[in-house]
């Protein structure tokens, strides 16, 4: 499976990395892994993504950083493309372009729903990361892994298996093998995770007091939800924002959990996650998005009660 990835990457000259909009720890420490390995070995390499402007605090000590290039600034032509966690072009936002001027494009991910949008797509649906495909790839590739890159695995790693809940065998070893680097997991946790200022504390007051439990939705297994409104989210962070679906979805009560966040008037990104019995990574597909069987999101629009009930048709 690695071998014309890793023929492609040997052969590049000059490379761009593209990270997901909305990135989180798994595609910035995917795109920083591969862009410090392809710059070790001499390769003129950019990493991207093409909103929002800043890259999220939390993401600010990963090692590498540097490389990260502003969107308007990531050059039109390179021998290589790689896409880190994108399971979609579309995830790329403005930067999705930069795949058709390129000589090749290596789509690395393990998004269920990936739409196989690169020339070569190294797509393991099984993985706990994007930053676990990536470690295959390297040992398969004879590249030694260093702290730095331990640290950019890592973090993936953690965040994407929800601190090591959503593991499979192999897991643990991967993260043992990183964590004997000598990288310190307890403090990469703590910065990605468990790290909010005061604020977050009656923003949640707000949000959680208004959620909803809608128990005959999705055949009956139940759905709850929390809508976060630009008034609640003015001045917080995506990690503020991105850490309440996460806490909703502990309701015993309901197989699905979701959570409205208004982007704009009428645009909502909505986050799914799902325990056992329902795919949401199939329902938001029919709502133009994607993601895995447990968690996926899609963007729409229009006014809240609407896109609350498009979203409680879609689940049946
Ligand atoms: P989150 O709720 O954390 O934003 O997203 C959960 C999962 O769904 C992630 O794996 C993410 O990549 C995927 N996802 C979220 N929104 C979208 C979207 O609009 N389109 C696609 N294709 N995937 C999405
Ligand atoms: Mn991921």
């Amino acid at each position: 499976m690695f071998a014309s990835a890793i023929s492609l990457l040997e052969t590049a000259r000059s490379a761009t990395v593209l990270c997901h909009v909305q990135p989180d720890a798994d595609t910035i420490g995917s795109g920083l892994a591969i862009g410090t390995v392809l710059a070790r070995r001499g390769v003129e390499v950019q990493v991207a993504f093409a909103s929002p402007s800043e890259l999220p605090e939390s993401m600010n000590e990963l090692p590498g950083r540097d490389m990260l290039t502003a969107p308007e600034d990531v050059r039109s032509r390179v021998d290589l493309v790689v896409t880190v966690d994108a399971g979609s072009r579309g995830r790329l936002g403005a930067l999705a372009d930069r795949i058709d001027m390129a000589d090749a494009c290596l789509v690395i991910d393990h998004h269920r729903s990936n739409t196989r949008f690169g020339t070569l797509n190294v797509v393991d649906d099984g993985a706990e990361s994007t930053t676990a495909v990536i470690t295959r790839l390297l040992d398969a590739w004879n590249v030694a892994v260093d702290t730095d890159l331990a640290h950019c695995l890592f973090a993936g790693l953690v965040t994407d298996t929800g601190s090591f809940r959503w593991v499979r065998p192999g897991s643990h070893l991967l993260a043992e093998r990183l964590l004997a680097t000598g990288i310190d997991g307890a403090a990469i946790a703590r910065k990605l995770l468990d790290n909010h200022p005061f604020g977050w504390l009656p923003m949640l007051g707000s949000v959680l007091g208004s959620a909803a439990l809608v128990q005959d939705a999705v055949g009956g297994l139940g759905l709850v939800y929390a809508v976060i409104l630009r008034e609640n989210s003015e001045g917080m962070r995506s990690e503020e924002i991105e850490s309440v679906i996460d806490i909703v979805r502990t309701t015993s009560e309901a197989e699905v959990a979701a959570v409205f966040k208004q982007q704009s008037g009428d645009e909502w990104t909505v986050s799914l996650r799902s325990k056992t019995a329902v795919d949401v990574s199939t329902v938001a597909a029919t709502l133009g998005g994607g993601g895995h069987r447990n968690a996926a999101g899609f963007t729409a629009h229009g006014a809240k009660t609407d896109v609350i009930d498009l979203l409680v048709d879609a689940l049946g």
